[in-house]
C-alpha cells in the first residue's frame, strides 16, 4: 500500500488535530485534517489550518515590497508545543525564535529583483508565555513575518523556500496563498518536489 509521493499530499494521518486509536479514529483525523486543509484553501485570512508537518505561508507582492507572513504549528519546526523544559529544549526554543527574528537564509528571490530584507518578527506565546499565564497551549504555532523591499517586483514570479526546507526538517509540505499584481494563487510544495513556489508563469 505504501507508495512513493510525487507531489501528493504528504501531511501524515497521524498528524490531524485529533488523534484516536483504530482505523475508525484513524479515517476520523484524517477526515478532520480534510476539513481543516479545505477550510483554510477557502481562503480565511488568519485562520491557517493547524497540521504538523505544513507550514502555511502568505505571500503578497507589491510594487517594490514581498511580506511573507507564516503561522505554523510548533510542531513543524521545533518537535514540541508548549514552554521549553530541558535545556536542549530551551536552546531549540530560541534558536526558532532567533533565527525567525533574523530572517536570513530562509526564503530567496531572484537576484535581479534586488530584494532585500527589510524586517522579520516572530512570536509565540507557548515558547515565551506572557507573565502570569498559567494555561497550557495545546496545538500552538508561532506567528513570523518578513518584508523584503525590492529594486523591482515587476518579473517576479517565484520565492524561493529551499532555506526553510533544510534548516526545519519537520517541514513535510508548504501551502502557500499568494497575492501577485499576475493575481491570487494557491501552491503546494512537498518536501523533495522542488524549492520554488511559483506562479503566474
Ligand atoms: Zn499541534
Amino acid at each position: 500500500m505504501s507508495r512513493s509521493s510525487d507531489g501528493d499530499r504528504v501531511v501524515p494521518a497521524g498528524s490531524a488535530p485529533v488523534r484516536r486509536r483504530g482505523a475508525r479514529g484513524g479515517l476520523l483525523a484524517g477526515l478532520l485534517g480534510v476539513l481543516a486543509l479545505t477550510a483554510q484553501a477557502g481562503g480565511q485570512g488568519h485562520a491557517a489550518a493547524h497540521v504538523h508537518g505544513l507550514v502555511p505561508l502568505e505571500i503578497v507582492v507589491e510594487p517594490g515590497v514581498v511580506t511573507i507572513g507564516m503561522e505554523a504549528p510548533l510542531d513543524s519546526l521545533l518537535g514540541f508545543e508548549r514552554a521549553p523544559r530541558s535545556a536542549a529544549e530551551k536552546q531549540a526554543a530560541q534558536a526558532l525564535l532567533q533565527a525567525l527574528r533574523s530572517g536570513q537564509g530562509l526564503f530567496a528571490f531572484d537576484p535581479a529583483a534586488g530584494c532585500l530584507l527589510q524586517g522579520a518578527s516572530a512570536t509565540s506565546e507557548a515558547l515565551e508565555p506572557p507573565a502570569g499565564a498559567a494555561r497550557t497551549v495545546e496545538h500552538a504555532d508561532v506567528d513570523a513575518r518578513f518584508e523584503f523591499r525590492c529594486t523591482t517586483t515587476q518579473a517576479l514570479r517565484a520565492v524561493d523556500v529551499g532555506g526553510l526546507l533544510d534548516r526545519y526538517s519537520r517541514i513535510r509540505q508548504i501551502e502557500a496563498g499568494i497575492v501577485a499584481p499576475q493575481g491570487q494563487f494557491k501552491r503546494t510544495l512537498a518536501r523533495g518536489a522542488a524549492r520554488q513556489l511559483t506562479w503566474g508563469r
